[in-house]
């Protein structure tokens, strides 16, 4: 029997399509090469799934074409999955920047994906691995379970990241198979590494955390700075990492909240060491580790003018030049993937080819930490999930 639409993937997007397609009575079937649905629910947020933000908008997305995700996001809101999390009792917490946490643990959203999957009548093939997709007017998707035909095939594989949780290139590989371009993907929200002189310091200061404004091009975030026995990591270096490109430089404001310039005139005739000074603004073991290697030693009151001015200038725009990321392994995300302007931003529709669509993490649309990039998984699947 041909069915509406077989979706390949029972991640976050691929299970909103089949609930959406199943409510509007379409015949769906989700196939996923991993024995469980939602693997990547199940980890998310450290196990707590920060399922949304209250601040969803297109300004929180990294693509090639910055308008593609509008459509979308519009015609589905945090609001709309909160709902669906209240109709299941299921409670939840805010933590800053309006990110949404489930209050018991991430597999109760998967519990609840399944609770509705089942309610729209979808069928599941789980530890099947894809052996060949044809399209002759309609797609057919072979494993070892058999074939399964459909007027619409959708594309829910996710990007690159976390291959132990059975991440893949699938999606990738479809698209070109069907002339669809891809941009090259990268790792996302992934902590970055050093060599050389950083990295012996900032294993030295492994463990510490600072507050910090990182910046890359036009790309600046503020938050925490987690030094680490490979490098940097911590929200503000995650949520820049998706900016970073290799060879490029990042500037770090130590002192965000203050003119630096200002505030060292303003104490030049103290008497206190630099790094004793600095350690009132900052961890004293960064403030002591830094000024090894950043600044004179002494007391405050024998630096020059110019020196003060140069100090101030490393505080505030500290350069770094990372030597790579920690990889597929450790990203959170992947950042470009199929290209979006291939695909229909109303219904997430391949415009070359009719019937096969694309949707979450597999789309060149990255979103930034705190909830996003789950909140475009939902709404992904959503749109197409009205039209399958
Ligand atoms: C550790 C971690 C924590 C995260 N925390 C958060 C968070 O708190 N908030 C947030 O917004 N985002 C978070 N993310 C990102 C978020 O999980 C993803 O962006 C989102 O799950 C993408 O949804 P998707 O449906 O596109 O792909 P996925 O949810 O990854 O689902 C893809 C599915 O496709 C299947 N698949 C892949 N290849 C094949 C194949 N060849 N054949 C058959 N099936 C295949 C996979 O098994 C999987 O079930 C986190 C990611 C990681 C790795």
């Amino acid at each position: 029997m041909i069915k509406d639409a077989v979706i390949i993937g029972a991640g976050a997007s691929g299970l909103m399509c089949a609930i959406e397609a199943g409510r509007r009575g379409r015949s769906v079937v989700v196939i996923d090469h991993a024995p469980r649905v939602g693997s990547k629910i199940r980890v998310s947020g450290g196990g707590r799934c920060n399922f949304t933000n209250l601040n969803i908008s297109a300004d929180h997305y990294l693509s090639q074409n910055r308008h593609f995700c509008k459509s979308a996001l519009s015609r589905y809101s945090s609001e709309d999955f909160i709902r669906l999390l209240k109709k299941h009792r299921l409670s939840f917490h805010e933590k800053q920047g309006g990110q949404l946490f489930c209050e018991v643990s991430a597999s109760a959203i998967i519990r609840m994906l399944e609770t509705e999957c089942r309610q729209a009548g979808v069928e599941f093939q789980l530890n099947r691995r894809i052996k060949r997709v044809t399209n002759e007017k309609i797609f057919t998707v072979e494993t070892e379970g058999g074939p399964t035909a459909a007027a619409s095939l959708v594309i829910a594989t996710g990007g690159l990241s976390y291959p132990g949780l059975g991440a893949s290139d699938f999606g990738l590989r479809t698209a070109e198979r069907f002339g669809i371009k891809v941009i090259p993907p990268r790792p996302g929200l992934v902590p970055l590494t050093f060599e050389g002189r950083d990295l012996r310091l900032f294993k030295a200061l492994s463990g510490v955390s600072i507050n910090a404004e990182v910046s890359c091009g036009t790309a600046s975030f503020r938050g925490a700075v987690l030094f680490t026995h490979r490098g940097m990591s911590g929200p503000a270096i995650l949520q820049i990492s998706s900016h970073w490109l290799p060879g490029s430089i990042l500037t770090i404001n130590l002192l965000p909240e203050l003119d630096a310039h200002a505030l060292l005139l303003s104490s030049r005739q103290s008497r206190q060491e630099v790094r004793n000074f600095l350690s009132q603004y900052l961890p004293a073991r960064f403030s002591q580790k830094w000024c090894e290697q950043y600044a004179k030693t002494g007391p405050l009151c024998r630096l020059t003018e110019k020196e003060l001015k140069e100090m101030a200038e490393s505080l505030s725009a500290w350069q770094v030049r990372p030597a790579g990321t920690e990889g597929y392994g450790s990203a959170e995300v992947t950042v470009g993937g199929i290209d979006t302007n291939e695909v229909s931003s109303r219904s997430m529709e391949a415009k070359k080819v009719s019937g096969l669509f694309f949707i979450g993490e597999a789309l060149d649309v990255t979103g930034h930490l705190g909830g996003y990039n789950l909140h475009w998984a939902w709404a992904s699947g959503h749109a197409a999930g009205q039209v399958v």
